[in-house]
């Protein structure tokens, strides 16, 4: 597996409110879009990923294992994020309730794990994961915007949405509520599968068409995360832009050991 990471404050915003952790040993990728500008979302955007690393790497206060040990399987894995994000909000919350300049502060965040082939994801708000699989791109996470909701709905096209000045209105975020609803999925990985975790600044900036095309012309994962931010940014960098790629490679004869018979009717 190769994974980099690439953030920026684009070109308009004055500073940075996104954040990002990457946990090699836990295999786990975490992403956080603050907001709240004078409410501190820098702040809360830190918190969220700290505090989902933080309550995976140990076994939290309520005693949740942690994530994919020898013998959970790995729906528990799934439980585990969604916990620790469930915790992530609360800490974001009460953090909030307890200091007046970081009132009503907030964030998103997308959070994935890696086992074996399995992936374990997880979000709320309008930070996206996306597979990139035989050349495709496709969107794993529904965002938690009024714009999507319209979308979903039938009321607004995509077009419409992309046009709208309440794209950053969201539905749901981590810290604003005493609780929150996660998001969670699961799915098979195969060699060759591409995972990107982006904040808005990348997806309200870059079609989709233009990030594939990155994804499909740079092998190195370091300077196509670099690319993507550089992309937003020639696009004028309205918000701050964060992506993580994450490329499972292809052992060497990976076909000859999984599919005898392919090997042999090559030969
Ligand atoms: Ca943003």
């Amino acid at each position: 597996m190769e994974v980099a990471a690439c953030t920026d404050k684009g070109l308009v915003r004055p500073i940075n409110e996104d954040s990002y952790r990457i946990s090699v040993d836990q295999s786990l990728f975490v992403l956080s879009d603050g907001m709240g500008g004078a409410a501190k979302g820098e702040v809360a955007s830190a918190m969220a990923v700290e505090a989902v690393i933080r309550s995976l790497r140990e076994k939290g206060a309520d005693g949740f294992p942690k994530l994919f040990t020898s013998s959970a399987e790995p729906s528990n894995g799934t439980d585990s994020l969604v916990r620790a994000i469930e915790m992530a909000n609360r800490e974001i919350h009460e953090h909030g309730m307890r200091n007046p300049e970081c009132r009503g502060m907030g964030s998103t965040i997308v959070a994935a794990c890696i086992s074996g082939t399995r992936l374990s994801l997880a979000h709320v708000g309008d930070s996206r994961a996306y597979l990139f699989r035989a050349d495709v791109l496709q969107q794993l996470t529904s965002d938690h915007s009024l714009v999507a909701e319209q979308v979903r709905r039938g009321l607004m096209s995509h077009q419409q949405a992309a046009a709208s000045e309440l794209q950053s209105l969201l539905t749901r975020a981590l810290g604003t509520e005493e609780s929150v609803s996660v998001d969670a999925d699961e799915i098979e990985l195969f060699p060759g599968d591409s995972l990107l975790l982006c904040s808005d600044g990348l997806t309200r900036m870059v079609p989709e068409n233009e990030i594939a095309a990155i994804l499909t012309q740079i092998p190195s994962v370091r300077i196509a995360a670099e690319r993507l931010v550089s992309r937003a940014n020639e696009h004028g960098g309205q918000d701050n832009i964060t992506v993580i790629v994450i490329r499972l490679n292809k052992p060497r004869g990976w076909f000859a050991k999984f599919i005898p018979w392919c090997s042999s009717n090559l030969v």
